[in-house]
């Protein structure tokens, strides 16, 4: 650790990024603009982030000596993917100042702890219970009742390692699904959720706070698809959006970025569904609409300087490039056609195979309002997957 704990970081440090994928590609971009090194550790060969960083550890994050190597070629680590291991990230800690830290990591790794610590800072969620064996699962149903949906308490993410049960003849069918992909799980009630929404909480090194206004998120077989901002909800509930997302940020002592993501259920009430300590695929048009992108600021926290202004300058709406996307893919077409839709920019992540699944870049619109936004990325979506 250096001296003084509160000193910023300031251009020409070298910040350690774990994960090489598309959010570590577009932090090392506004990285190098504003004249610091990256260094990357990611077990890919060619990975998104390692296209534009300074130095490439390729090792799995398993890795402890390269995690250590990671540590010691760095001034400050953050992070991309929040499944780092925990353990891993204390050894690393001795050596540098990780940002969020390892204790962060372990609430946002696992969905009950997630959803605990919501609880304790006094925000709502689903009702859950914590589920480790079939009998288990029985008694939590009986409590919470169906619809619910069962899923993997670690490593679950776009929807993976989850069942819907929609009664009792589904039980069966969820827990063989489910349990082969874990040990521990999470059986949560079924929200009749109005919106999806998410808000990114900014808190730098010095403790300062600042959200990004909150955006409405459409998701695709628990894939996000389209987000949309502003959110097109009262003042009252963005605001209350926007206070939780902040008490879970300091609540958890994060420095860096928290995403946040929540249901606005029938009543207008904000239910915390997951959280992650890093910058979030619906934070993306945070490049073209706000006044700091959300890599920037993920930066600007991390390195303890003062945070830039999250305020949209703009409507925005973004949409997913997927590679079942026909035309997604590299030299295709459609992703030109794309761009005869007024303010529409094209981000492609620099992933050779477009595989089902894969999120292979994205298409941003700005305009007068949120709707025409979403009209127009819609569009451009359109043109760009028109072509096989
Ligand atoms: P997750 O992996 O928890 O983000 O879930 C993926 C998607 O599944 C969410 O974005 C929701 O659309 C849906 N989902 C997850 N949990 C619930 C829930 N408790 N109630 C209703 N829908 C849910």
């Amino acid at each position: 650790m250096t001296a003084d704990a509160t000193a910023p970081f300031l251009p020409g440090a070298t910040l350690g990024m774990v994960g090489g994928g598309q959010l570590g590609r577009m932090f090392a971009l506004e990285a190098r603009r504003m004249g610091y090194q990256v260094v990357v550790l990611d077990p890919g060969e060619d990975t998104p982030a390692a296209q534009f960083c300074d130095r490439h550890v390729r090792a799995p994050f398993e890795d402890l000596d390269a995690c250590l190597e990671l540590a010691r070629l760095s001034d400050v680590v953050t992070l991309e993917w929040e499944n780092a291991d925990v353990a891993t990230l204390r050894e690393m800690e001795r050596i540098v100042p990780v940002r969020p830290g390892p204790a962060v990591l372990e609430v946002a790794q696992h969905r009950v702890k997630e959803k605990d610590a919501a609880r304790r800072l006094g925000v709502l969620t689903a009702e859950y219970r914590a589920v480790g064996t079939r009998q288990e699962l029985d008694e939590a149903l009986r409590e919470i009742g169906a619809p619910a949906i069962l899923k993997t308490a670690r490593m679950g993410y776009d929807g993976k390692g989850q069942a819907v049960i929609r009664g009792a003849g589904d039980v069966d069918e969820a827990w063989n699904a489910v349990s082969a992909m874990g040990s521990e799980f999470i059986l949560e009630a079924m929200v009749s959720f109005r919106m999806e929404v998410s808000v990114i909480c900014a808190r730098s090194a010095t403790g300062e706070t600042a959200c990004f206004p909150v955006a409405e998120n459409e998701h695709r077989g628990g894939i996000l698809h389209l987000t949309r901002c502003p959110a097109r909800v009262s003042d009252e509930i963005a605001a209350e959006a926007m206070r939780v997302a902040t008490a879970l940020a300091e609540g958890l002592g994060v420095v860096g970025l928290l995403a946040v993501e929540m249901f606005v259920d029938a009543d207008g009430r904000i239910l915390v569904n997951e959280i992650a300590p890093r910058p979030h695929n619906s934070g993306h048009h945070t490049i073209e609409a706000c006044g700091v992108s959300q890599f920037e600021q993920q930066l600007r926290a991390v390195c303890g300087l003062p945070l830039g202004s999250p305020a949209l300058l703009r409507p925005a709406a973004m949409v997913n490039l997927m590679g079942e996307d026909a035309g997604t893919g590299l030299g295709r077409a459609g992703v030109a056609d794309a761009l005869r839709v007024p303010e529409t920019s094209l981000h492609l992540y620099g992933k050779g195979a477009a595989r089902p699944g894969r999120k292979m870049g994205h298409l941003t619109s700005l305009a007068g309002d949120v709707d025409e936004a979403a009209a127009r990325v819609l569009r451009g979506w359109e043109a760009a997957t028109r072509h096989g």
